[in-house]
């Protein structure tokens, strides 16, 4: 055996404790951690030939790299919607790689990590208020959870028209979607499920600031469709307003026509943690699938996000991700095993972070967090309605703040404020466009925010407009 290897695994626990050591100096002084930085570092195409070892390997990251990792984990990042992680949440994605578990199978004398999986998904369905009709599971994030759920959805239509899309290919034409306000990745799931990324039809938005679908145009739509099947995309939270669909009229549709629905809650189903905001995903419970990102608002590590699909579906979710020629993987329907479930065959034991941060904050825990977040992004929201220079461009719904530089004219000045703020180091946030303006948002989802964060970010965009009106 190689030296080093050898050496290493003999030197495992200096070395996990150097580790430790590190680990714990980086949270501690998480909040101190610059929020950006000069990525300007040379990079190798040279791997040497007999190794380093770990130590040393550490050195050279410490060296090249640590320096340079912002503090995306932290209380100020509030770019994108970008999680932390509990305490609970690391000590089970650290497990979760010592004991490094292909989580596939749920039954048998395999390992027993998709029964961890299992029981966590119940868990997350008791957090989020959802009956215990959803078949769920972890895959690398929401991406890829609009992906499995809208692969069933595809299924589903060719299923109504006496057609297996995921045997014979897709027919584009036969699929009608509608969707107002869908995620970038919804669409792209579109372009990887064969359906295609144009082959969506927009609803309408209501009118006076949302970006929830308009039901009266929804409702013109399937009737145009003379009684086909359709898909419909929906939201809970959108990511520039945080807006919603109108989950409870949806219920009525459904009552009155065949269709599949879909909700992409990433981070807003969220708001099922809390007894106020729970009324913004009042019905959700009927939809056929939705998909929730763990690693934003739940705060455990990224790659996490989980699908949860009606378990009468489950003959459509095989058809669409089983392995149909690998017969020593079993029937897929008499011995349930995740890969014949969705995209990946290996995956780690994912639900690990989430059991533990679960387990130990309980819904107490998971209400506060959310709570706390609304609470703050609130406040930051309040400081941007008092500038003159800005005007916040939607109210405060959940826990994004989406502002913009008052002004038509301004609208040229509004990435050099972002980009003036962001090199501060002390917080981050993102560029996006809102009907049509250019404009920058803050998400809060991270447990580690506090109300002193709120007073450095007011710091930063005073000094900040104070330089630029000056
Ligand atoms: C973040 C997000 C996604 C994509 O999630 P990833 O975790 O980046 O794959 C999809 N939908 C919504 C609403 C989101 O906020």
């Amino acid at each position: 055996m190689d030296n080093y290897l050898l050496n290493d695994s003999a030197q495992a626990a200096v070395l996990l404790e150097q580790i430790k050591v590190q680990s714990l100096a980086y949270l501690q002084n998480l909040s101190n951690r610059p929020t950006t930085a000069d990525v300007q570092v040379e990079t190798t195409d040279q791997l040497n030939s007999e190794g380093v070892g770990t130590a040393n390997a550490l050195q050279q990251f410490n060296d090249r790299f640590e320096k340079i990792m912002v503090a995306s984990s932290g209380p100020r990042y509030w770019g994108f919607v970008t999680g932390g992680t509990t305490p609970a949440a690391i000590a089970g994605d650290w497990l979760a790689t010592v004991y490094d578990q292909n989580t596939q199978t749920a039954n048998g004398q395999g390992d027993i990590s998709a029964i961890i999986e299992k029981e966590t998904i119940q868990l997350l369905l008791n957090l989020l208020n959802l009956p215990a009709d959803f078949l769920g599971g972890f895959v690398t994030g929401a991406t890829m959870s609009n992906f499995t759920c809208l692969g069933v959805a595809r299924q589903w239509v060719g299923k109504v028209l006496n057609k297996d899309f995921a045997k014979e290919g897709v027919s584009p034409a036969d699929i009608n979607i509608f969707s107002a306000t869908p995620h970038s990745s919804s669409v792209k799931a579109l372009s990887m499920l064969g359906i295609g990324s144009s082959s969506y039809t927009r609803v309408k938005t209501l009118e006076s600031n949302r970006e929830a679908i308009d039901m009266d145009d929804l409702q013109n739509k399937i009737n145009e469709l003379n009684g086909k099947p359709f898909i419909l995309i929906s939201s809970a939270g959108t990511v520039n307003t945080v807006d919603f669909d109108d989950f409870n009229t949806i219920v009525q549709l459904k009552n009155k026509y065949n269709f599949f629905w879909h909700i992409d809650a990433a981070f807003g189903g969220f708001a099922a943690c809390s007894p106020k905001y729970k009324y913004l995903v009042d019905g959700w419970q009927y939809a056929d699938s939705i998909t929730i990102d763990c690693h934003k608002w739940l705060n455990v590590p990224y790659e996490n996000g989980c699908w949860l699909i009606k378990e009468k579906h489950k003959l459509l979710q095989v058809e669409t991700f089983q392995n149909s020629n690998a017969p020593y993987l079993g029937d897929p329907l008499e011995h349930f095993s995740y890969l014949n479930f969705l995209p990946e065959n290996s995956r780690r034991l994912k639900a690990l972070p989430v059991w533990f941060s679960l387990i130990a904050y309980g819904k107490n825990g998971y209400k506060d967090i959310v709570e706390n977040c609304i609470g703050m992004a609130k406040q930051f929201g309040n400081f941007i309605q008092q500038q003159k220079a800005l005007e916040l461009l939607a109210p405060v719904r959940l826990n994004t703040v989406c502002f913009t530089l008052n002004g038509q004219e301004e609208q040229s000045r509004v990435q050099t404020l972002l980009e003036n703020i962001n090199a501060s180091g002390r917080i981050f946030m993102t560029a996006t466009v809102y009907k049509g303006r250019i404009a920058i948002r803050a998400a809060f989802v991270n447990w580690r925010t506090s109300i002193s964060d709120i007073d450095i970010a007011i710091e930063v965009v005073e000094e900040e407009l104070q330089k630029m009106y000056s």
